[in-house]
Order: C-alpha cells, then sequence, then structure tokens
C-alpha cells in the first residue's frame, strides 16, 4: 500500500506525461507513447519474469517477452514505463539516470521491492485510465446498479483486472 501523498503525487506525475505528450486517445496508444519519448521495445522468448529495461545512455530499450494479448501488452508497457521515470530517473533525475545501467523487473531481484510495484503500477493506472475518463466510461456502461467492466476494459484495452483497480479508488467498483 502507498501512502496518499506518494499516490498523488504519481497521479500528477502520470497526468503531466499524458499532457506532454498529446495523444489523447483510447485506448492509449502506449507504443507511440514509447516512440515519443524514444524509447525502444525488444520483444524477447524470455519468460515475462525476465523483463529487463536498460539504459542506453541517450534513452532506453525495454526487453520484454512476446505477450499474446494485446491488452496485456498495454498494461505492463505502462507498468514498465513507470519503473522508467520513478525508479530509472528517465528525464526526471539525470544524476540517477547517469548512475543505474538497467532495471531487471523481476520478483528475483533484491532491489525490486513491492514499493516499485506498487508504484508503476500506479503510474499505469493513472496514465491509461484517467480518473475523468474512467469515471465518464463506467457511467455510460452502467446497467442498474452494476457497472459493465468488460465493456469499460474494452474502451481502454486494458484488462478487467486492471481497470476494477483501477475503479475502486473512485469509489466506482
Ligand atoms: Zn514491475
Amino acid at each position: 500500500m502507498l501512502l496518499l501523498e506518494r499516490r498523488l503525487e504519481i497521479q500528477q506525475f502520470a497526468k503531466t506525461v499524458h499532457a506532454a505528450l498529446g495523444l489523447q486517445e483510447f485506448p492509449y496508444p502506449i507504443h507511440k507513447a514509447i516512440d515519443l519519448l524514444h524509447g525502444t521495445i525488444e520483444w524477447s522468448q524470455q519468460p515475462i519474469r525476465d523483463t529487463c529495461i536498460v539504459n542506453t545512455g541517450e534513452s532506453f530499450t525495454i526487453h520484454l517477452s512476446k505477450i499474446a494479448v494485446d491488452s496485456y501488452k498495454r498494461w505492463y508497457l505502462g507498468h514498465t514505463l513507470g519503473h522508467v521515470f520513478l525508479h530509472m530517473g528517465y528525464l526526471t533525475d539525470l544524476e540517477f539516470w547517469s548512475l543505474i545501467k538497467e532495471y531487471k523487473d523481476t520478483a528475483f531481484n533484491k532491489e525490486h521491492t513491492q514499493v516499485h510495484e506498487a508504484e508503476a503500477y500506479e503510474f499505469s493506472r493513472h496514465l491509461l485510465l484517467p480518473a475523468k475518463e474512467l469515471r465518464r466510461v463506467c457511467k455510460k456502461n452502467r446497467d442498474d446498479a452494476e457497472y459493465n467492466m468488460t465493456e469499460v476494459s474494452k474502451y481502454f484495452g486494458v484488462p478487467v483486472s486492471a481497470v476494477k483497480g483501477a475503479a475502486r479508488p473512485l469509489g466506482l467498483y
């Protein structure tokens, strides 16, 4: 669980990134966002636990196993981008960025903590499912007392579990 202050900070940061990149459509074009940030993605056959983000000096390369489902791909790339900014300092902390060579996004990495995971997901949530849009789309997809989360997840192009995780703090689920 993250402290409220940290959550709000990440929320604000994700909003800033969203506005700076100017990509307004949904599902959020995360591949385009990574492109605009000069990042690259290398797809590998490795298991997902071997995801690694490499500092290439000027930019970064995400080494990611091929994920079959688009919604998971989008969601996980958002998460990875969270690590790039929050835990590698890309464009946010030049000194830290110059020191860190790579970030292994795996449960077997000792430096990799639950806090990092929660922070990266918090970032992904606010980049891919901004609260204002999420409220609007949930309202539109409400049958009686229930929200149709499957429809909402199709709109945002992320897994249903991600929509539920974003909707809960807003009191929508
Ligand atoms: Zn992670």
